[in-house]
């Protein structure tokens, strides 16, 4: 007789208050005959806390590929097998693409669990647009690489999120401000569900000042969204990176090649590179 594969359950869990836990993640986590954990130590509070005392096997981003084909072998053998993260949706920003691929590859079943998620949960209550957004996750570690990042957005009409820790978020925003329009909405979603849970929905330039200013700011875990450009106003903004440049070559040619080389390489309007040259040109004088 053959043996009847497992299922891999992708399972969400709490982003910090243990009430998140669905009664269905519950009843699976008790139910499957495995649990492959981020961090073992860290779901036991977890599995404690309701009760579920069932063989945990860790998963983690440094021992991804060789755990998954363990996995997918006791998978094969029949066992079932519940996938968890330290926090939230596995695979968001987590470990767990690598299994869930290859238990996929193989024809094998995967069920989502449904749950937390810090993305879905500061969309939620933010009061952007959420009908086409772009998720991007953590962003690069170095101002430069951000203030590349931010440049290829600046235009988007599109809402987006990124995910952002302590260490980091002052010097993200401060990044940002160099590139977006200092009126941009953003939404800064600090400690999700948790006792000092704050949702804060203003302007960058207001949000940057909060941030350098209140040391609460900048304690916790954060989800910042980014209201997209709006059409209209697209055409009216240069870009403190686009001035920056035109500053540049204004200093080395004349207005009318400045412009031309600007228009060039930012694709900006002609007019508007015209205006903000002129702009320059009187406070040179001035
Ligand atoms: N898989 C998780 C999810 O479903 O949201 C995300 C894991 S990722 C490693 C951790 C990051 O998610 C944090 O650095 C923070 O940016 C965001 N995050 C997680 N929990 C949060 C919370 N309670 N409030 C705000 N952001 C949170």
């Amino acid at each position: 007789m053959l043996t009847e594969c497992g299922k891999l359950y992708v399972v969400a869990t709490p982003i910090g208050n243990l009430a998140d836990m669905s009664f269905r993640a519950v009843e699976v986590l008790k139910q499957v005959d495995l649990i492959a954990a981020e961090d073992t130590r860290h779901v036991k509070m977890l599995l404690q806390h309701y009760g579920i005392t069932n063989k945990l096997i860790s998963l983690h981003q440094h021992n991804e590929n060789k755990a998954s084909s363990v996995l997918l072998e006791k998978l094969r053998a029949g066992q079932s097998i519940a996938l968890v993260s330290d926090a939230g949706t596995p695979l968001l920003s987590d470990p767990g693409m690598p299994l869930v691929k290859m238990v996929k590859d193989a024809g094998l079943d995967v069920v989502p669990i449904p749950g937390a998620c810090a993305l879905i949960a500061a969309l939620s209550a933010a009061g952007l647009p959420v009908t086409q957004f772009s998720f991007e996750g953590f962003l690069p570690r170095t101002s430069s690489a951000r203030k590349a990042f931010f440049s290829e957005r600046v235009l988007s009409p599109k809402t987006w999120v990124f995910y952002e820790s302590s260490h980091r978020i002052l010097a993200s925003l401060q990044d940002m401000a160099e590139i977006l329009p200092l009126d941009r909405q953003i939404v800064i979603a600090r400690e999700l569900t948790k006792l000092h849970e704050t949702i804060v929905k203003t302007g960058l330039g207001n949000a940057l000042e909060l941030v350098e200013q209140n040391d609460n700011m900048r304690k916790g875990e954060f989800v910042v969204i980014v209201d997209g450009a709006v059409a209209d106003k697209k055409e009216q903004i240069i870009t403190a990176e686009q001035e920056k440049l035109l500053k540049v070559l204004l200093r080395e040619c004349s207005i009318k090649t400045a412009v031309a080389m600007a228009v060039e390489i930012t694709g900006v309007r002609k007019k508007l590179l015209y205006q903000a040259a002129l702009a320059m040109d009187k406070e040179k004088d001035a």
